[in-house]
């Protein structure tokens, strides 16, 4: 029988495999953990919105058919000679490989930043991340050392910013909670573009600069993050920043296994594909969401979005499955639907479809985002199922 192998549950993966279970493909999916998790939503997590488990499902409650196989393992490597994908305990050929492994922090360097910063790439740690502040705040009750209250965040792209409103709904409550004064605690973000949020256009930046600042935020653009040390981030030009928490969120990187296995890649780690998503050096494996190298129509790669990485597991599930069966591949055409930040619970600011959006209308459809995602992934039941864990309005 020929042999489907998915590598990663993340919306890419997860996607393609819930294509394959529901026209009763034959594949096996391993995956890291048992479960798969919201990343998007990984701020609210850090945030305490919602407890981390709310943010995941099983994916056995996803992919239910005797013909799909789950096997949770780690993997460690790809030997594209002989065909098998190697795992922390084993190995496991494969006919037609999807990689969908996902993406890993991008330090671009920094001295110091990996070993003194958190970052918030899984249901870990975003725990971690909360778990932390909350023992600084603790030390500050203890020692009243006013450094243990400020938090660092590094980047303001829509990781950074979402995870700065998210935090910002939660630490005056969590003020209360330890006696402590709600206006003593600081959170930086630090971005080293003129601007946060390149990503939407100049007067919903704007907005989302006022929301911010008003809820207490210290926005710092052009101003670069050289170096990190334990409790201390270095700026270009001298400044330096005391903080009990620094939070790093100033890019991603592809999964390192690509470049490792010689797939042709870009600067940021991703394997170039074809319009049917297929490597460009082995038309076996097909590579979806933030591993992926997608030049759109423009010319440009396609950002990794988890927009773009269901559409492209979408597709990769239907190729897959033309691929094994000798059917003609449908090339991929990316359907940008918008982008939509949330700056807490409630408000947000973006675009759908190009139609600019903000404050609760926003945060709306933000939160329509997440059961839209739950219909697709499991249909009515899994909607319904979760969507009272995940819809906070
Ligand atoms: P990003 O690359 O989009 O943003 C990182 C930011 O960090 C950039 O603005 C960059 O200038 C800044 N930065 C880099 N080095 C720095 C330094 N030394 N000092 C200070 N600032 C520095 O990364 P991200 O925000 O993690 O997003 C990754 C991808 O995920 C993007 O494609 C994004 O669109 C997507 N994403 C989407 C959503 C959403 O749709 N709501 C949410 C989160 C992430």
């Amino acid at each position: 029988m020929t042999r489907i192998l998915i590598v990663g549950a993340g919306y890419a993966g997860m996607t393609a495999a819930t294509h394959l279970d529901r026209i009763s493909e034959p594949f096996t999916l391993i995956n890291k953990h048992s479960y798969h998790y919201f990343t998007t939503l990984l701020h609210e997590a850090a945030g305490g919105r919602g407890e981390p488990f709310h943010y995941a499902i099983p994916i056995r409650q996803v992919l239910r058919r005797a013909s799909s196989e789950v096997v949770v393992d780690e993997v460690v490597g790809i030997d594209r000679e002989r065909r098998v994908i190697r795992t922390a305990t084993g190995e496991h050929p494969y006919d037609w490989l999807v990689f969908t492994l996902g993406w890993i922090p991008e330090y671009f360097g920094i001295p110091g930043l990996r070993e003194h910063s958190l970052v918030l790439s899984n249901l870990e740690t975003a725990r971690s991340i909360r778990e932390h502040i909350e023992s600084e705040f603790h030390a500050y009750v203890q020692d009243g050392d006013v450094r243990h209250l400020r938090i660092v965040v590094g980047g303001a792209g829509l990781t950074g910013v979402e995870l700065v409103g998210e935090l910002l709904n939660w630490l005056p409550r969590l003020c209360v909670q330890l006696g402590i004064d709600p206006a003593l605690p600081e959170v930086q973000n630090i971005e080293a573009m003129p601007t946060i949020l390149p990503q939407v256009s100049e007067s919903l930046r704007e907005s989302a600069v006022q929301t911010l600042t008003r809820k207490g935020a210290k926005l710092r653009v052009n101003t670069k993050i050289v170096q990190v040390e334990r409790g201390i981030v270095r700026l270009e030009g001298g400044e330096s920043v005391e903080a009990g928490t620094i939070i790093w969120t100033g890019g991603v990187r592809a999964h390192p296994l690509l470049q490792e296995a010689g797939f042709t890649v870009d600067r940021r780690g991703r394997a170039k594909v074809n319009e049917f998503l297929q490597s460009v050096d082995d038309e076996r494996v097909f590579i979806g969401g933030d591993c992926a190298w997608f030049e759109g129509a423009d010319g440009k790669p396609v950002p990794p979005t988890a927009q773009m990485a269901t559409q492209m597991g979408s597709l990769i599930g239907d190729n897959v499955s033309s691929a094994v069966h000798g059917q003609p591949l449908k090339p991929f055409r990316p359907n940008f639907q918008g982008t939509l930040a949330s700056l807490g619970p409630e408000v947000g600011v973006g675009d759908l479809k190009g139609i600019p959006v903000k404050g609760f209308i926003a945060g709306l459809a933000k939160e329509a985002t997440k059961v839209k995602y739950l219909w697709q992934l499991g249909g009515v039941r899994l909607a319904f199922d979760k969507s009272s864990e995940l819809v906070h309005m």
